[in-house]
């Protein structure tokens, strides 16, 4: 059931669904199962668990994994204490026991050995084994595990283990539609329809001519941004440069074909 008050709905982060995103999470959190959103960078996925928590009501806790974050970093560390030492509970554990939705964004960047303790998480064990406390956690009703992860081509050597994606209900997202795109640019910005028309048609174009070549290309966070320094007083077309085009490349020959699509565009 659909149903918020209007408080509610005022609290809510705000998410445009590109589709039956929202349905599909709420239906995977009803049957605790966890959820794996793959999608290239800035496309809406943040934004989609922010909604959805605040939706379901649960709390949300957010780990960015980056190369460096081990199992430890994740459930907990012995910490001494004037003296002392004394248990504490990494994100994860908390998730866990407050039954909280832990968003674990870019997993595939973790070392290894997260895997040994999301493995239990994400089935039907639902477990969380401690072991350096020796405790055997098991996660509180509410508690959802979601990864996310960006399938470009320096993730394919990467990639998520078989056996972890098969733990996951997956859901896949794009940038949105232009119509919703435009519609999440003005709103996020403030910014006229007509600008954000613009931006989206700059978007289309810049994606057409950098799929290919470059990882990153004009996300839907990097309009919003162009979008924001345009309604803070700058001209759209040094906004775009700057929020757009000089972030996406220091390479001098792409930079160039890039500011030609942007000249031919705003
Ligand atoms: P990701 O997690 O995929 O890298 P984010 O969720 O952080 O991307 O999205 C980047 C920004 O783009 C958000 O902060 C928001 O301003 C905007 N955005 C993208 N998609 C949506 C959407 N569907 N609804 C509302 N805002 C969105």
């Amino acid at each position: 059931m659909e149903m918020h008050s209007a408080r509610q709905l005022q609290q809510l982060p705000f998410y445009a669904p590109q589709g039956e995103e929202c349905r599909l999470f709420e239906q995977a959190h009803a049957s605790r199962l966890p959820l794996l959103i793959k999608g290239p960078t800035g496309c809406g996925k943040t934004r989609l668990v922010e909604h959805m928590a605040a939706r379901l009501g649960r709390p949300l806790i957010t780990v960015s994994c980056h190369d460096d974050l081990s199992a430890a970093d994740l459930v907990g560390r012995h910490l001494i204490q004037g003296g002392d030492t004394r248990w504490c509970d990494g994100p994860l554990t908390r998730a866990v026991r407050e039954g909280a939705i832990c968003y674990l964004d870019e997993v595939v960047e973790a070392r290894k050995d997260t895997t040994v303790v999301l493995h239990p998480l994400a089935d039907d064990r639902r477990q969380l084994a401690i072991e350096r406390t020796g405790e055997l956690l098991q996660a509180a009703p509410g508690f959802m595990l979601v990864i996310s992860y960006n399938p470009g081509y320096q993730n394919l050597l990467k990639g998520l283990k078989p056996s972890t994606r098969q733990r996951f209900v997956a859901l896949g997202l794009d940038y949105p539609a232009p119509d919703i795109e435009r519609a999440i640019v003005a709103s996020e910005s403030g910014c006229t329809d007509e600008v954000a028309a613009q931006l989206v048609r700059l978007a289309q174009a810049l994606r057409r001519l950098t799929e290919q070549d470059l990882e990153e290309t004009a996300s839907t966070r990097l309009l919003v941004m162009a979008a924001r320094l345009h309604v803070a007083g700058l001209a759209l077309l040094p906004a775009c440069r700057a929020a757009i085009v000089d972030a996406l490349t220091d390479e001098a020959d792409t930079g160039a074909a890039l500011h030609e699509v942007l000249r031919a565009v705003i």
